[in-house]
């Protein structure tokens, strides 16, 4: 459900939380922390109780392809209808929360409000739900930005939260290995069809990557899975550079398929 809480912060909002982050850069002043999901105050730098209580994290049983999670458990290795009626090219997706409201205000904190020191926390739940994955994995491969949102946003979100991981995991990320070669419209407000319409060719093995891909088993690192046509394409593109394996671990996925994405 959208409510007035849930949508992008207003712009005087922003100026605020830019001029919060530069204050706390440039001066190094302690000031009094915030939640970063409610914005109450809070006493480290962690979330609130209340929106603690709220978070939804995935634990199993869930569809052992997609890490959706089950209402029942129907035994082991049984896969979900959707992994079996549309199996994705990647191998496993695992997820840290359910992506409901707490999980987006999260996310846009992280993203659009400066707080790039969200991302150890938010690191350390991913590790913990994507132990399987990096267990005998060669790196993360964040998901890359076109350089045009790159250079307005300044930080690529997913390579600070495979970072994160890395520090968690002893897995090295490897930077720069896929490329966004075609600038893609953002995926807000796209069917599931028009989704996989607009990633599909949009990424590419980097050439100087190539060695770095074939017969490797890489975690793709993103922070929130909606469709999971962005993936899926980055998948595509490990898999036709020779990758032995490629799974996914993100902060976020959207669950109910109804529930609007970011
Ligand atoms: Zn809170």
């Amino acid at each position: 459900m959208e409510t007035a809480a849930t949508v992008a912060p207003s712009r005087l909002a922003r100026v605020a939380s830019g001029l919060r982050g530069y204050l706390r850069r440039t001066l190094d002043v302690a000031l009094p922390p915030l939640c970063p999901a409610c914005r109450d105050l809070v006493t480290d730098n962690g979330v609130c109780a209340n929106c603690w209580s709220k978070l939804s994290f995935i634990a199993p049983p869930y569809c052992p392809r997609l890490g959706i999670p089950f209402v029942y458990d129907p035994g082991p290795g049984i896969q979900s209808m959707q992994a079996i009626a549309d199996p994705p090219a990647f191998q496993r997706a695992r997820a840290a929360v359910r992506y409901d409201d707490v999980a987006k205000q999260l996310v846009h904190a992280f993203k659009y409000s400066d707080r790039l020191d969200l991302a150890p926390m938010l690191g350390r739940w991913m590790a913990r739900a994507g132990r399987e994955l990096t267990d005998g994995a060669d790196a993360l491969v964040p998901v890359p930005l076109h350089w045009r949102r790159l250079w307005r946003r300044r930080f690529n979100q997913s390579a600070a939260l495979a970072e994160a991981i890395a520090r968690e995991s002893g897995i090295a990320v490897a930077h720069h290995t896929l490329q966004r070669v075609k600038a893609t419209a953002q995926q807000v407000g796209l069917s599931r069809k028009d989704r996989a319409a607009n990633v599909s060719g949009a990424f590419r093995v980097a050439p100087d990557a190539k060695a770095a891909v074939a017969g490797r088993r890489l975690v793709l690192v993103d922070d929130v899975l909606t469709s999971g046509a962005t993936v899926d394409a980055c998948a595509r593109a490990l898999l036709r550079g020779g990758a032995a394996q490629v799974d996914v671990l993100v902060f976020a996925r959207v669950v109910d398929p109804g529930k609007a994405p970011i």
